[in-house]
């Protein structure tokens, strides 16, 4: 068993271990890539496209929730490319300087990954202006009056953003992608297979009825189905000798407080809020009353508490549906 609390099946890689675990399971080809058929097939023409002319791919923008693959297609493109992936992510990226490094090590037709690209400080997003079109950087040398800067080309690289909030990056920024594709929740089919080619990764037997109840709470995101599937291998062992029954994956979603909605403690504790309210609620005063910060409400729990149909946003905040008040009783 590890020691995190249940609520974190939704946590973005929160620690080492569950980002290596993550690492194990992501498909090693964009043919195994299960789901998102038509981001598939648009990958495979860009890339055929771009091995003819022996040139790199495009630079993409992938939009979504956190979990639902972002990464992973990266990570692919470089694969199937050829070349390797470089990852950061726009929280790092503090300064332009921090990027030069990054840029002028870059071979050309690698991929430079660049997670919550949202959050990139403006006169970063600037300075990568001229790398994405042009491929060159300007690097400042000297201070005061000697303050000079020099201009050096850089290798064609693919840039890939990932966002989960494609809404607040600025025009100029996103008219430079040459290619913008939008991850949505999995089909219910999707996710099955997922979890079932995950347990056989972990070679964890997982029997018919307990692979539909993990498929159904899964908020159709592929981290939250392998985060389920590997505490229920936690429960199967010490349990079941190793297998995932149906009785199994009740007792372990129980534990991992998801209910048949596939709700956590933290959206239960949002409904709550809200109920409380009465009325719509700003996002800062759901965030301090259930104690998480509002990107990580807005990105991470409110879409499926939207497309379930519990809560709505209006311009006058957040408030529940008639579902979602039955529910938050
Ligand atoms: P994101 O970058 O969008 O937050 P990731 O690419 O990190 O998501 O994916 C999260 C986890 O889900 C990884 O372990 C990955 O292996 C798995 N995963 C995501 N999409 C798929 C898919 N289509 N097929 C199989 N596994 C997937």
């Amino acid at each position: 068993m590890t020691d995190e609390n249940p609520a974190d099946v939704l946590e973005r890689g929160a620690t080492t271990d569950e980002r290596d675990f993550e690492a194990a399971l992501r498909p090693r080809r964009l043919a195994e890539f299960v789901g998102q058929r038509p981001i598939v097939h648009n990958l495979d023409v860009y890339l055929a496209a771009a091995k003819q002319r022996n040139e790199p791919l495009d630079h993409i923008l992938f939009s979504g929730m956190p979990g639902l693959g972002k990464t992973t297609l990266a990570q692919l493109i470089a694969v199937e490319m050829g070349s390797h992936m470089h990852g950061t992510s726009g929280p790092v990226l503090e300064r332009a300087g921090d990027l030069v490094g990054i840029l002028t090590n870059l071979k050309r037709g690698d991929v430079l990954f660049v997670d919550e690209i949202h959050r990139l400080p403006a006169p970063v997003e600037e300075y990568l202006y001229s790398a994405m079109e042009d491929f060159h950087v300007d690097i400042q040398i000297d201070k005061g009056p000697a303050a000079r800067s020099v201009r050096i080309d850089i290798q064609r690289f693919t840039l890939v953003g990932a966002t989960t909030r494609e809404g607040l990056l600025s025009s100029p920024f996103r008219a430079r992608f040459g290619v913008t594709e939008r991850l949505d929740p999995y089909e219910a089919a999707d996710i099955r297979k997922i979890v079932e080619r995950s347990a056989g990764l972990l070679k964890t037997e997982i029997d018919a009825a307990a692979l539909e109840l993990v498929s159904s709470r899964a908020r159709g995101t592929p981290r939250v189905a392998n985060r389920i599937l590997r505490r229920l291998r936690d429960v199967a062992q010490v349990r079941a000798r190793g297998k995932i029954t149906e009785s199994v994956a009740r007792e372990g979603l129980l534990m991992l407080g998801i209910d048949e909605y596939g709700l956590t403690e933290m959206d239960r504790r949002i409904l709550r809020c809200l109920a409380d309210q009465g009325g719509p609620a700003g996002l800062r005063t759901v965030a301090v009353a259930v104690g998480e910060e509002e990107d990580t409400i807005e990105d991470a729990y409110e879409p499926h508490l939207i497309r379930e149909g519990l809560i709505q946003v209006t311009p006058r905040g957040r408030k529940l549906t008639e579902k979602g008040k039955k529910l938050a009783k």
